[in-house]
């Protein structure tokens, strides 16, 4: 039990309410008396805070919150905005992508290509074939622009060659420069 300290009754902790800084973990005002008091302060008050809210609506308070507003936002304008794109920058993570062998990465190109073609056989030596991508690649890595090429074109006019280990081989980009052929596109990918 605790004696309120405005109606001077005893009454039970609960009718407390609860406050960290007292020994007791209470406040000295039970619950009935802070509320009545709430209530009074309320009635008393009701009027000026409808004033004060009229006045902030129509009036000075307003704008000058509004200027204030304002004049942060461009006051801050850039530090503001280099904050948001560091936002955004942390949400926007690129996917991370396997890293991929040279070899694998031409082999993947032109499979993606032949895909279309339809011109790998099931009984395509595939090791055969990754030996030659293999070559092509170390000539890559050692500056030599070489590509893979079919001997028989996959896409010729009379026969079409298969992409097969037996029908490709290893071209020096600067071979087809010398022998003055323009560039063309589908060449690339036959
Ligand atoms: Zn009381």
């Amino acid at each position: 039990m605790k004696t309120c300290k405005s109606c001077g009754k005893d009454r039970p902790l609960s009718d407390f309410y609860g406050e960290k800084r007292n020994s007791d973990g209470r406040q000295g005002v039970c619950k009935a008396c802070v509320k009545s008091a709430a209530e009074d302060w309320r009635k008393s008050n009701a009027g000026r805070k409808r004033e004060t809210a009229k006045e902030y609506r129509s009036g000075d308070s307003r704008s000058r919150y509004l200027e204030l507003k304002r004049k942060w936002h461009n006051d801050n304008r850039e530090s503001e905005n280099e904050k948001q794109r560091k936002r955004y920058a942390s949400l926007v993570t690129k996917p991370i992508r396997n890293p991929v062998s040279p070899v694998k990465a031409l082999m993947d190109a032109r499979k993606r290509q032949l895909a279309k073609l339809n011109r790998t056989p099931k009984w395509a030596n595939v090791a055969a074939m990754e030996e030659i991508y293999r070559d092509a690649a170390e000539f890559r890595a050692a500056g030599l622009d070489v590509h893979v090429d079919h001997i028989i074109p996959l896409r010729a006019k009379l026969a079409s060659g298969l992409h097969v280990h037996q029908n490709l081989t290893i071209k020096l980009a600067s071979w087809n420069d010398s022998k003055g052929n323009k560039y063309d596109p589908a060449a690339d990918l036959v």
